[in-house]
């Protein structure tokens, strides 16, 4: 694929590298963060010089000083004292703050380019487009964007108890969570949050309050919280989905998602509504 000269400039000044070895990201072993420098000083990288694509920047993401060059090493292996290979989700729960910005949408945006190189329309070969998140067919003219996958989150109360479940793909953990479930083609969000909560866990709720939203990007989800009222029905867990699901008093919570995702938010939200009251 030919590099436009203006990123051949770009790649000679100071940037954040995000690097993508086996589907995980290559960091400082000393202090485990993403190298923020120039080309020359990821010796490895050289040989990939025509797979360095710079990740179109964000309107919020323009803060950063440096523009963000994303590397996909597909399934080679980084071998190099200094450096050492950590997984996604342990560098979004490390906190930081470039955290949810930069290396979420750098990871949507390499599992876009791995999906997307042939047009689904005709078959041919697709090209990157430079000043925009998109791949375009130059045969016959269709552009692809990343998809986004919009996922409702829906924490539940009876006013004194918050409903919580856990999830038979999180049983090892025994972590207890709000619930959650991928909105379908023609269906509104709000229809969703009834649907999965009366799939999962067999309840009826009222009064859906929104609450926040936050890219999830295992590969391309947009969580969108909800807050509900409980408003009738016994639990009965889906099979196969839910291992476990219980009403809890808010000072005995059992083992919750943290704070950085907006589930451990969801329930810290949730939780200073039925003590307010
Ligand atoms: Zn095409």
């Amino acid at each position: 694929m030919m590099i436009r000269q203006e990123e051949v400039m770009l790649k000679a000044q100071r940037a954040m590298w995000v690097v993508f070895s086996r589907g995980k990201l290559v960091v400082q072993e000393a202090s485990q963060t993403l190298p923020i420098g120039h080309l020359e000083e990821l010796p490895f990288l050289s040989s990939y010089a025509d797979n360095i694509h710079q990740l179109p920047p964000l309107n919020e993401s323009a803060h950063l000083s440096y523009p963000v060059f994303v590397v996909d090493l597909g399934s080679e292996h980084i071998d190099e004292p200094g450096w050492e290979r950590i997984s996604l989700r342990q560098l979004l729960f490390s906190a930081q703050d470039i955290a949810f910005s930069v290396i979420g949408r750098a990871w949507q945006y390499t599992h876009f380019l791995r999906t997307h190189q042939y047009c689904g329309q005709c078959g041919a070969k697709t090209e990157r487009v430079d000043w925009e998140m998109a791949v375009h067919c130059h045969r016959c003219q269709h552009r692809s964007y990343p998809r986004v996958s919009p996922c409702v989150i829906v924490s539940i109360h009876n006013n004194e108890q918050i409903l919580l479940a856990k999830g038979v793909r999180h049983k090892e953990a025994d972590m207890y969570s709000t619930l959650a479930g991928f909105v379908e083609s023609g269906e509104s969000l709000e229809e969703a949050v009834h649907r999965e909560i009366f799939e999962e866990v067999g309840v009826k709720v009222k009064n859906l309050q929104y609450f926040n939203s936050q890219p999830w990007p295992f590969p391309h989800s947009l969580m969108v919280g909800f807050i509900a009222e409980y408003a009738g029905g016994e639990i009965r867990c889906q099979e196969n989905e839910i291992d476990d699901a219980q009403w809890f008093n808010i000072d005995e919570l059992p083992n919750i998602p943290p704070r950085v995702s907006i589930a451990g938010q969801l329930i810290a939200k949730t939780v200073s509504l039925i003590s307010d009251k």
